[in-house]
């Protein structure tokens, strides 16, 4: 080895080294055990007609899409599921990115530009934040869902540049929701493009199941959106939704667009039927809020602090990472797939167990997950107070 890989050697040993010490090394575990941590919030990740369309599609098309979609990558069908998501979501057009983290980057990187302002929950994702550094614009980081802050952050700065407001709609950590209808007010009145992030909403609300946007009423051609597909619709990648000439810039422009090989034809066509499957079984998703609105009350029933209103999304915060981890690894070993989230995903000194509901939990199983989690709670308490 040459001597420069053998310091870069010792400097990558010695941040694995602080990971440990600060109880942040993280495994990779296959999931085991009973579904509370996945995203796939309808199962569709193994419904049938989903499933079915994929191996049809594999056997008529093959595996890969052989380039970008620019070039020899671009199928018919890209454009009709795509043209679907978008009537589906009220907007005038749609645009399929193979991931999320990347749909966020190619919002933030092709609409923003170096001299504009941006308005950022303190709480969004990661993608969403290293969307927002690569854009090179100044950033305020606005306190969680504070309506006021905005307000007088916007009073505050009135440069030349674009001014843009970027939010989850369903907060991924905390299952809280924005205050939606009021940014789409202030945003309107002063001149301030919203950015909604749908990764935890699309498929899951509004009489459509199209996200928050459809349920707070707001026209999703005023916005800009980003759906992730990898979630409630169960397959992977994301949809970004808005006015068409946005969507017209982001293929001429957006780099993880144009300089990425085009998804796997088979995943649209699941896409395709996850689409069918929401619109035809509305049902999934009211099963989805009658059991996570149980399982919080079931929590509470136990003592645990968890918000009446939440939503499919239910954090249990812990604190210390260790002590998280501590009750994960508990419940683990009953059979319930439950993770810790520790920083940066959160802040520092709010580890926590991340809950997230699905439609396979019948309530007998939520019964015995509540009894279980509240007892890993005591145990875990008993045990730090015995030894502090
Ligand atoms: N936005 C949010 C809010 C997310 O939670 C995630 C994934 N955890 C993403 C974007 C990225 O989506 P993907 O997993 O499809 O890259």
């Amino acid at each position: 080895m040459n001597d420069g890989t053998e310091r870069l050697e010792r400097r990558v040993r010695r941040g694995l080294q602080a990971l440990e010490r600060r109880g942040l090394q993280r495994a990779l575990r296959p999931p085991s055990g009973i579904d509370l941590c996945s995203n796939d919030y309808l199962g569709l990740s193994t419904h049938p007609l989903v499933a079915q369309r994929m191996i049809d599609a594999v056997r008529r098309e093959g595996c890969g899409s052989t380039g970008s979609r620019l070039l020899r990558g671009e199928r018919a069908a890209f454009d009709a599921v795509e043209r679907r998501f978008a009537a589906w979501k009220g907007a005038a057009r749609a645009l399929y990115f193979s991931s999320g983290y990347l749909a966020n980057l190619a919002v933030l990187t092709t609409f923003v530009e170096p001299g504009d302002l941006l308005y950022s929950d303190a709480a969004n994702h990661a993608s969403l934040i290293d969307g927002m550094r690569l854009s090179q614009a100044r950033r305020v980081i606005l306190p969680h869902r504070d309506v006021g802050a905005l307000a007088q952050a916007l009073e505050a700065d009135a440069g030349p540049g674009q001014r843009f407001l970027v939010t989850e709609s369903l907060f991924s950590m905390d299952g809280d929701h924005a205050p939606l209808r009021d940014y789409a007010a202030i945003c309107r009145d002063r001149q301030v493009t919203l950015i909604v992030d749908e990764a935890h909403a699309v498929g899951l609300y509004g009489d459509r199941g199209s996200g928050l946007l459809e349920a707070c009423g707001i026209d999703a051609d005023a916005v800009l959106s980003i759906n992730t597909a990898g979630k409630a619709l169960g397959v992977a990648g994301a949809f970004v939704a808005g006015p068409a000439w946005a969507i017209e810039y982001l293929i001429q422009r957006a780099r993880p667009f144009i300089f990425s090989t085009a998804a796997p034809p088979p995943v649209l066509a699941a896409l395709d039927a996850s689409l069918t499957v929401i619109e035809t079984e509305p049902g999934l998703r009211e099963r989805l809020h009658a059991r996570a609105r149980y399982l919080r009350a079931r929590l509470a029933a136990e003592g645990l602090d968890v918000p009446a209103d939440g939503s499919q999304i239910v954090p249990i915060v812990i604190g210390s990472n260790a002590r998280a981890v501590a009750v994960a690894d508990a419940l683990q070993q009953q059979g319930f797939d439950v993770r810790a989230i520790r920083p940066p995903t959160v802040p520092e000194g709010t580890a926590r167990l991340r809950i997230a509901v699905n439609t396979g939990l019948t309530e007998a199983i939520l019964d015995r997950f509540a009894a279980a989690l509240a007892a890993a709670l005591r145990h875990v308490d008993t045990c730090c107070a015995a030894s502090s």
